[in-house]
């Protein structure tokens, strides 16, 4: 297969990604480094039909016609891969973008462009990897909630202490990194902060032994497995290595991304924010070019209905399943 192309500005993008040939060309080489198999049954036995964009299986079954877009996130979308493609590039290497400036900025209809801002987020929701040692930091928080648009003596009335009862409770958990590579991130939306939430999040992700830092709420009390250290706010932040000031960072950058864009990210969907911004995060070291490539892949092999994405579920499971 000749050498790939691919864009590094958004410019480059939107100049390349004009051409359906390109999209094409672009996606289907992602999608199958090894070439075209059909998704059906697997067979390397298709053939391109060039005036539909289609491959055709030639083994015998229902439905032996496939696009590029079958079984990936863009499956059932009548949007253009054009439009795709440059919505994935301004989701990706654009800090905080809304679907309401994706939809003026392809111009599709604003319903559309959510959906489709929902999917691509959707699609960075990475797997899980190996679990995080070394030196590690985990903190909770609350998010988001009606709170902020009471009244302010409404407000005194609701919120209390650090969290409040209309926010979303959030676990972090972030591994120290070389400056090279950077920290890493993972996020979760949990139910409460009690100390089977927490722990359980903690031994999950965190290999046994490894050094973790957190504050001095009770909920962390015996990580007996660790070298727990704590750090207690009322008297310190930082003491030599011991902080979570890694994570109280990352904090601070969701808050105020969904301060300066977002009108209000509903705890349903929190956790496809959060998945962008940890992606964004861990990546932050790369270029454009190379994290719009790794998202791409990402979005192979992944759907995600509009009824799943609404919650209109009849069946057990839920968007981050299915
Ligand atoms: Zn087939």
């Amino acid at each position: 297969m000749e050498a790939a192309y691919e864009p590094q500005t958004l410019q480059d993008a939107i100049v390349y990604f004009a051409s359906p040939d390109n999209c094409l060309k672009y996606l289907a080489r992602k999608r199958w480094p090894n070439g075209v198999t059909c998704p059906t049954c697997g067979s390397q036995s298709v053939i391109f039909l060039a005036n539909q964009r289609r491959w055709k299986c030639r083994e015998n079954h229902p439905a032996p016609q496939f696009s590029v877009k079958v079984g990936t996130v863009m499956e059932d979308s009548p949007i253009g891969l054009d439009k795709w493609l440059c919505a994935m590039w301004q989701i990706v290497n654009c800090k905080n973008i809304s679907s309401y400036e994706v939809h003026r900025a392809i111009g599709i209809t604003q319903k559309s462009a959510w959906f489709l801002d929902h999917r691509i987020r959707f699609a960075l929701g990475l797997a899980p990897g190996n679990k995080l040692s070394g030196q590690v930091e985990a903190d909770e928080t609350f998010i988001g909630g009606k709170a902020r648009k009471l009244h302010a003596d409404k407000r005194a009335e609701k919120i209390t202490g650090t969290g409040g009862k209309d926010k979303t409770a959030v676990m972090g958990i972030l591994e120290r990194g070389p400056k090279s590579i950077g920290s890493k991130v993972r996020v979760k939306v949990i139910d409460n902060t009690k100390k089977k939430t927490l722990q359980s999040e903690v031994r999950e992700h965190v290999l046994a032994g490894s050094a973790i830092f957190t504050n001095a709420l009770q909920s962390y009390e015996h990580l007996d497995e660790f070298q727990h250290e704590v750090v207690d706010h009322a008297v310190e932040y930082v003491r030599g290595e011991v902080h979570t000031n890694g994570l109280e960072n990352f904090w601070s950058l969701v808050k105020r991304g969904l301060k300066g864009t977002y009108i209000s990210v509903e705890p349903f969907h929190l956790f496809r924010y959060l998945d962008e911004q940890v992606f964004r995060y861990n990546h932050r070291k790369m270029n454009d070019g190379d994290r719009f490539n790794i998202v791409v892949r990402e979005i192979v092999g992944k759907r995600l209905t509009w009824d799943q994405l609404t919650g209109k579920l009849s069946g057990s499971g839920t968007p981050e399943t299915v």
